[in-house]
């Protein structure tokens, strides 16, 4: 049976961080993955650019049963440390609206550079290996692949969600900590688009593939960036940031006018020659089959001939759309999973288990899920740092 310090489950972001960190601190490290490629999701992630971390990086920017967690992580590893690995190898980001770091050519580079780190601090990593077996036997673990067997000190859990299963996801990370006695907060899709109901599905249609850039709520958050009307529902940045906080909250309103004046242009537009018509006044704000829809339900005359309440309306009508979806998409088109691993059962310093001795959990495994924005691969990399540097 081959022997190390420390075993990591999963060559993702959180794995291969772990891994560099620990390797260099002289710890036997082995990598242990059931893909033909390092990497996880990172080269899936950002559209194949990867959208690394973030300029505002907080507490705020995360979902979790213990809001508190991840602060001592984030504290430890920030994103200005994620962006000064990135420099001090050379490779070259952009920063986009919304504060959101993304690699300028590749996400690959972040791989190749992440792998050329573990391989420099002697870590292994070992790929195609799908690990079967976790059990203790004394103070060792064990881990078995096909039939080989692999015996550790310290094990680490870095094997991801069940999101998007397409790239070979499975429970593993789940299924270790419950046998291990820890608690899994219900494991749910996150960063998802939403689902029409029946009654929106069929007036909705007709817009699939249009967007539009809207105010989007649900309960005490509010994201104003693109929509997207798809087949089945609405998707774009908007919707997969509320998406994390729908189920929890219940009721989204959409202002599809992003907090432009519709009543004041109506106004202005009345004081002058009062001949236009909304449609008119929103003309190039929203897409024409948009307007052509609202114009079957509301009186689109002169505004100068509309009365009081039929400009409260229709005003209403773009600033406040009551959104009921109908679920989500599913796993399969989330890009993370709320739920996971309980925080309260992990040490926020090394996220080492606190029912099993040396027995650590990072990454998305864990019940920490980030807004989207560059924080989910931020926290990967936090607290992989973390375990890796108090393991
Ligand atoms: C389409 C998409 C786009 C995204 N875009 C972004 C983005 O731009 N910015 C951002 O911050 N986040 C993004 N994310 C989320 C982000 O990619 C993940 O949160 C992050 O990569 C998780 O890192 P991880 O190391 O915890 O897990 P993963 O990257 O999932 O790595 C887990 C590893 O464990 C391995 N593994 C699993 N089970 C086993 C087993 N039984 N045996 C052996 N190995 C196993 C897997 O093969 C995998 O390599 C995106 C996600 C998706 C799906």
């Amino acid at each position: 049976m081959e022997k190390y310090d420390i075993i990591i489950i999963g060559a993702g972001a959180a794995g291969l961080m772990c891994g560099q960190v620990a390797g260099k601190r002289g710890y036997k490290v082995l990598i242990l993955d059931k893909s033909g490629k390092a990497g996880g999701k990172i080269p899936i992630s950002g559209g194949g650019k990867c959208n690394f971390t973030n300029n505002d990086c907080s507490a705020d920017d995360f979902y979790s049963e213990n809001p508190h967690f991840v602060k001592s992580a984030l504290a430890r590893f920030s994103q200005w440390d994620t962006l000064a690995l990135l420099e001090e190898n050379g490779i070259a980001w952009e920063l986009r609206d919304h504060g959101r770091y993304f690699c300028q050519h590749s996400s690959s580079e972040l791989v190749t550079l992440l792998c050329e780190l573990c391989r420099n601090s002697g870590v292994l990593i070992r790929l195609n290996s799908q690990i079967s077996k976790v059990e203790r036997s004394g103070e060792e673990h064990i881990i078995t692949v096909g039939d080989t067997h692999f015996g550790c000190e310290k094990l680490v859990v870095a094997s991801g969600s069940c999101a998007w299963p397409q790239c070979g996801t499975t429970d593993i990370g789940y299924d270790i900590a419950r046998d291990y006695g820890h608690k899994i907060i219900p494991v749910c899709p996150a960063l998802v688009p939403l689902h029409y109901n029946k009654t929106d599905a069929a007036l909705m249609a007709e817009l699939t593939g249009n967007s539009v850039l809207a105010t989007v709520n649900c309960g005490r958050y509010r994201f104003q960036e693109e929509v997207l009307f798809t087949h089945h529902g609405l998707s774009g940045p908007a919707i997969l940031q509320i998406s994390c906080i729908w189920p929890h909250e219940g009721k989204i309103h959409i202002d599809w006018l992003a907090g432009f004046d519709l009543t004041d242009a109506i106004e202005k537009g009345r004081a002058s020659d009062g001949s236009i018509t909304i449609s008119k006044l929103l003309h190039g704000r929203l897409p024409r089959k948009f307007l052509q829809i609202w114009q079957r339900y509301y009186e689109d005359i002169a505004i100068a001939n509309l009365s009081a309440s039929q400009i409260s309306q229709a005003v209403e009508s773009f600033n406040s759309w009551h959104f009921q979806p109908s679920g989500t998409a599913g796993f399969s088109k989330a890009e993370a999973a709320s739920g996971g691993v309980s925080t309260n059962e992990l040490s926020s310093k090394n996220m080492g288990s606190k029912l099993a001795r040396n027995l650590y959990f990072i990454g998305e495994v864990v019940d920490v899920t980030g807004a989207l924005g560059g924080y989910n691969l931020q926290w990967a990399f936090s607290s992989g740092y973390c375990c890796g540097l108090e393991i």
